[in-house]
């Protein structure tokens, strides 16, 4: 074999999904137009929520999620170190303060226990919220965050960014799908090409609470509203009641993203499979992430943890194969430590930082390629 380039992860488009961007284009609606609302519902209808609000890309999901819970300035949140710094951001954008418990050093999410402890440390009504990351696939228990957040009145986003088609289960036995918010207020999806569902950009958030839908729903189109008027106006007439966005989703993406959402779950199976040749692999002689039980990873990423880190990444690079690094640890970045986390003390993150890498993960990887990868990992280790 030539040496290949593979990449750590890539989008899968066939023709099905060029057709229907193709047949959209020659539409009535560009955007506003009904595959927006087909997509949210399919989506619903995928994670088991009751509502789905199609956005602009999982960032602004993120905001507008924040906004909608009634995030004040001087608040305070708590989510991981671990994960893209927009889980974070969202935060900052309503003038929040964000703090940051540790990860779980098998899991490598949100640990229950540091954040239990960090909320115990604060008076009652100290924090607001949590933000726990379904980090490179693996579904948060949000069963027991839930009862954490309950015994301190905080509301829950789930960032599943990573997990589209992903569960755990809970005490009594079911499969919680990411996103379904049976146990988070809301759920949120990216759409960027390296994730599950590749929308080009595009996001989704998700929720069973009708009050936070309206809300949300408003919030991504500048805060204006058509229904529930009190007067009866001309048909030209809305209001805008609160200071909203334009994060609204167009309709060529929608329908790229309706056909893609419909090779999700093949695309999942495969990513698993992926993940099984690795586990086999490495199996007792590299750590890679832990899978609690019951528990299905959708499979973002699949994560390792090695002595030299820099010096495998190098090599792989030098081989065609191009991992990455998921994540430099948000309170470390010149932004955060400049707003003053420059002595958070969260040791298992930057334990875990200092020796992760990401393996080529994506449905199209061949066998073949995966093979080589294996090869060479397991070469540099020897
Ligand atoms: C990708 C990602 C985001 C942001 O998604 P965009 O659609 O690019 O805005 C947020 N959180 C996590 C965990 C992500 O991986």
């Amino acid at each position: 074999m030539n040496k290949p380039i593979i990449p750590y992860g890539r989008q899968h488009i066939d023709q099905i999904d060029i057709d229907t961007v193709i047949n959209t284009l020659t539409a009535d609606f560009l955007t506003q137009g009904p595959k927006v609302s087909e997509f949210e519902e399919k989506f619903a209808k995928y994670v088991g929520s009751k509502y789905a609000v199609a956005v602009s890309n999982a960032t602004a999901g993120l905001h507008i999620a924040v906004m909608a819970l009634g995030l004040k300035p001087g608040e305070r949140v708590i989510t991981t170190p671990i994960t893209f710094a927009a889980s974070a951001n969202c935060v900052r954008y309503c003038g929040g303060e964000v703090w940051f418990a540790d990860i779980d050093p098998n899991t490598y999410t949100l640990s229950l226990e540091s954040t239990q402890k960090l909320i115990e440390s604060k008076p009652k009504g100290f924090f607001k919220g949590i933000i726990p990351v379904d980090f490179a696939g693996l579904p948060v228990d949000l069963e027991q965050f839930r009862t954490l957040a309950n015994e301190h009145d905080l509301w829950i986003i789930e960032d599943a960014c990573h997990a589209p088609g992903g569960y755990f289960t809970d005490s009594k036995g079911q499969k919680q799908h990411c996103g379904n918010g049976a146990y988070a207020n809301i759920g949120i999806f990216s759409f960027h090409p390296v994730k599950h569902i590749a929308c080009g950009e595009g996001g989704m958030v998700t929720t069973n609470d009708e009050a936070l839908y309206n809300k949300l729903s408003k919030l991504r189109t500048h805060g204006i509203t058509k229904d529930n008027m009190s007067e009866n106006h001309g048909g030209w007439y809305y209001e805008m009641q609160e200071l909203g966005y334009n994060y609204r989703l167009t309709d060529i993406q929608s329908a790229l993203g309706i056909t893609q959402l419909e090779k999700n779950d093949v695309g999942v199976v495969r990513r698993n499979e992926i993940a099984e040749n690795y586990k086999e692999a490495f199996n007792g002689k590299i750590k890679f992430q832990s899978l609690p039980k019951g528990t299905y990873n959708a499979h973002h990423l699949f994560v390792i943890e090695v002595e030299n880190r820099k010096a495998l990444y190098d090599y792989l690079r030098e081989e065609g194969i191009f991992a990455q690094i998921h994540y430099i640890p948000i309170h470390t970045l010149p932004y955060y430590k400049k707003i003053g986390y420059e002595n958070a003390d969260l040791k298992n993150a930057e334990q875990y930082y200092s020796r992760c890498i990401s393996l080529p993960m994506y449905p199209s990887l061949t066998d073949k390629e995966q093979e080589y990868v294996i090869d060479k990992v397991l070469n540099f280790i020897k």
